[in-house]
């Protein structure tokens, strides 16, 4: 275990988020390698809620599917730094960048675990609310973990509405926008299943489903083609039956409609090879 931030030495950065910086560190002694989170404290209020609810669900998870914390220290008053396991691959989204585009059957394995990540968040009242190719974690095992608590929604009462804007826009579900037309029975867990679809298709087709290739729509155009237009699909596509309609059940525009996370661990998608 790690007892001191000063019994670690930094190597490099690993990425910058809203909320700071992550630097790729080595304990001194065992040499074992761990991911910090460096978090500032004199950043606004938002990012400081932001750091103490992911404090909060790192505290309270222990998955194989989610990124454990060996350690939360304070840095200096203020600065808070989390110690996170190392994922040596990066993000799913670094993955597509550097080897392109995903074939079904390793599509079929990320899907499975995050799925399960998702079961053991979901079960723990836990909804993640910014799941994306950027946030899901892979290591050279290719265990797929997910990460980056920053938003999510520890759910003990009903949902506020005032926070319901939280998450990247572009992956966020039909009934984040519109509840009164696509949330029948809207309880937070659903929105998790649709950014998990909308995921899966942006690592098959090579782009962001909402927009063509090499373009970034604005926020407004953005949110009438996730309300309006039919949802992305791969009927077009050469995927398989059993890829076209997992995707077809995570992207329901009706969140009542869409499968939840233990339905969807008992498609044939995710079972071929067990
Ligand atoms: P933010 O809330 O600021 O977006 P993230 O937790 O998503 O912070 O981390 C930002 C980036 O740092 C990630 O996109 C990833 O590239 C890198 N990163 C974060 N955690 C790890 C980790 N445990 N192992 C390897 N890289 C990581
Ligand atoms: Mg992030």
């Amino acid at each position: 275990t790690v007892d001191r931030l000063s019994d670690l030495e930094k190597l490099q950065v690993l990425g910058h988020g809203n909320s700071g910086t992550v630097y790729k560190v080595r304990h001194k002694r065992t040499l074992a390698t761990y991911a910090l989170k460096v978090i500032h404290g004199d950043c606004d209020t938002t990012v400081r809620r932001q750091i103490f609810r992911e404090m909060e669900i790192l505290r309270r998870t222990d998955s194989p599917y989610v990124v454990s914390c060996n350690g939360i220290f304070e840095k200096s008053p203020g600065d808070i730094a989390i110690l996170l396991e190392y994922m040596d691959s990066g993000t799913l989204d670094n993955v597509l960048r550097i080897n392109g585009t995903f074939s079904e059957s390793s599509l079929a394995n990320v899907a499975l675990q995050v799925l399960n990540g998702l079961n053991y968040l979901h079960t723990h009242k836990i909804v993640h609310r910014d799941i994306k190719p950027s946030n899901l974690l892979v290591n050279s095992k290719m265990e797929v973990k997910i990460a980056d608590f920053g938003v999510s929604k520890i759910m003990c009462r009903s949902l506020d509405p005032c926070d319901s804007y939280v998450g990247t826009c572009a992956y966020m579900s039909p009934e984040r926008f519109d509840p009164d037309t696509y949330g029948s029975n809207y309880n937070g867990y659903a929105g998790d299943i649709w950014s998990l679809g909308l995921t899966l298709v942006e690592l098959y087709v090579g782009h962001f489903p909402f927009s063509p290739p090499g373009q970034k729509p604005d926020w407004a155009s953005l949110m009438c083609a996730i309300c309006f237009s039919d949802p992305p699909s791969l009927q077009e596509s050469s995927a398989s039956e059993e890829f076209r309609d997992f995707i077809k059940c995570c992207l329901q525009k009706d969140s009542s409609k869409r499968w939840t996370v233990m339905q969807l661990l008992s498609h044939p998608f995710v079972n071929q090879n067990r």
